[in-house]
């Protein structure tokens, strides 16, 4: 379905994620008080726009308040981005996801209500570490301190088993969210279901189980 979305600073982050979205078949309004990186970006974006994101008049004439999700990518000065992400939420947009660039933006980000707080080197060196630490790890995603959604090749010890069999749920207390196969995406896998061998197991659990499934289970 076709969403509509605000970018706004257009760094390297906030530029990737409006080129994807538009990619995506999104509409998206880009930006950036630079005109270059706004130039840079029309092509790449349905509406690419040289505003200052810290005047509320100047987002008010460009309708901001008709987009329901917000990213703000302003990266070097953390002032313009809390101010500009303050003048979002004040403005009724529901969600207000905001580039952190250290422990103090995240504090006073979290404290005017951004819905979502992103550090993107963190977020990816975690994510990299934990495919670096097991050769089964293709992709690790943290849903909070404690839980995760990891993605896992299948190997023969699972192979041409279904999920009754293998009794994942109870035997390692993680679930199977989706059985990823060559051409085909198999989501809310059913317990009949069979695993082959190199599907990618979507699995969600505790990190503590996830990993006793990655050493055992698998
Ligand atoms: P990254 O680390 O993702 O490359 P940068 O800090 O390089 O991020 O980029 C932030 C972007 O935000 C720059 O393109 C800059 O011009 C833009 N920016 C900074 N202040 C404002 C503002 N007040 N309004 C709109 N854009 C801004």
């Amino acid at each position: 379905m076709k969403k509509e979305f605000v970018v706004i600073g257009l760094g390297s982050f906030g530029s990737t994620v409006c080129k994807e979205l538009h990619q995506l078949g999104h509409d998206v309004l880009a930006i950036d008080v630079s005109e270059d990186k706004v130039k840079e970006l029309s092509d790449y974006s349905s509406y690419a726009v040289t505003a200052n994101a810290t005047d509320e008049n100047a987002l008010k004439s460009l309708g901001i308040r008709n987009f329901d999700h917000a990213i703000v990518a302003i990266g070097e000065n953390i002032q313009p981005s809390i101010l500009c992400t303050l003048i979002l939420k004040e403005l009724g947009i529901k969600r207000v996801w905001v580039k952190a660039k250290n422990v103090k933006h995240h504090k006073i980000l979290e404290k005017i209500g951004a819905d979502r707080i992103i550090h993107p080197e963190q977020e990816i060196g975690v994510r990299i570490a934990h495919q670096l630490d097991s050769g089964k790890i293709i992709d690790y995603i943290e849903l909070s301190e404690d839980y995760s959604i990891v993605e896992m090749k299948a190997t023969k010890k699972v192979a041409n088993q279904s999920l009754l069999e293998l009794d994942i749920r109870s035997k390692f207390g993680c679930t199977i969210l989706a059985i990823k196969q060559k051409n085909h995406m198999n989501i809310s896998p059913l317990p009949d279901d069979i695993i082959r061998l190199d599907d990618i197991l979507v699995v969600m659990g505790h990190v503590d189980d996830l990993k006793v499934f990655q050493e055992k289970g698998l």
